[in-house]
């Protein structure tokens, strides 16, 4: 490890204040992606702005129709709050099957969804829910957050603070889990609500991504039946040495129908 600034800021304006005084900072979540990165000189930033000290980043808060999560919440509480259980099962079995116990109970929303690694499960949640992430300056529509590998709309220094999904009628999230990381190989979340049916798609390209050919054959029937002969194009998907392309794509298929039958509690 290199020699680097370390501040702990105590609100959210000290925060985004001192990642637009120094451009090189990163925001420090639960370290879980970033530290590794450093450690691998993979990023070198000038300083560490420890969001950990940012009470209002953290916390959970349901209404009549949305879920509102703070970007420092962790993926264990998520995974544990009776009140996501009860509004969007899915989402709180999705942050449940997030790596192992140390990784959910140090790893972070915000830092997920900043990182955008294209095998993480919270940006199908992003796309497959329709989810608007906020941030100290905007809101951002979850279709539009994902930009490509590792990439995302935020700009430099732009601090995530929230994301808020609205609750569907019903949802699911399937993956095919990567063996020894638990990060999906392919990962589907579906969900029915008032404004239509989502797939949201993750794993397979460089960022998450909407199955919208899925979504139009659920549309009018919400069941697994529905997606008969319904197949994934293969071409430019992610190959590597666990699955190929063809086969990522052959999975999207199954994981669909698997969440679209589980959605519908069958
Ligand atoms: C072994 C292992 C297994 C894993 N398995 C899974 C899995 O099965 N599924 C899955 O989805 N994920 C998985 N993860 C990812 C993990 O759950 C974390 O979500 C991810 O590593 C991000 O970590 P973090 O929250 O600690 O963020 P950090 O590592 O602290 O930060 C990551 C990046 O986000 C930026 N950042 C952090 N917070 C904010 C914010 N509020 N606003 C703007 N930028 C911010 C940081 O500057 C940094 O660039 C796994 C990770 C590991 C190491």
């Amino acid at each position: 490890m290199y020699a680097f600034n370390y501040q702990r800021p105590a609100d959210v304006s000290a925060a985004a204040s001192a990642a637009v005084a120094d451009t090189d900072s990163r925001f420090l979540a639960g370290g879980q992606s970033l530290v590794q990165a450093m450690k691998l000189r993979l990023s070198q930033p000038s300083a560490l702005i420890d969001l950990s000290g940012v009470a209002a980043l953290a916390g959970i808060t349901v209404t009549a129709d949305t879920v509102s999560i703070g970007a420092m919440t962790r993926h264990d509480q998520v995974a544990r709050s009776a009140e996501v259980a009860r509004a969007i099962p899915a989402l709180a079995a999705l942050a449940g099957g997030i790596g192992d116990p140390m990784i959910r109970n140090a790893g972070t929303l915000g830092g997920s969804l900043a990182h955008a690694d294209p095998a993480a499960c919270y940006p199908s949640a992003i796309v497959g829910l329709g989810a608007t992430v906020r941030t100290d300056r905007r809101s951002i529509p979850g279709d539009q957050f994902f930009t490509g590998l590792f990439e995302t709309a935020l700009a430099a220094g732009e601090l995530i603070t929230a994301v808020d999904f609205p609750i569907p009628k019903q949802a699911a999230y399937v993956k095919f889990k990567h063996p020894a990381s638990r990060f999906a190989m392919v990962g589907v979340f579906v969900s029915q609500s008032a404004s239509g049916v989502r797939v949201g798609v993750t794993g397979v390209r460089s960022h998450a991504f909407r199955w919208t050919a899925a979504e139009t054959a659920l549309a009018g029937n919400f069941t697994a039946k529905a997606l008969d002969g319904l197949k994934l194009d293969a071409t430019g998907l992610n190959a590597d040495l666990h699955a190929s392309a063809e086969y990522r794509a052959a999975m999207v298929a199954t994981m669909t129908r698997r969440a679209v039958t589980e959605a519908t509690g069958g």
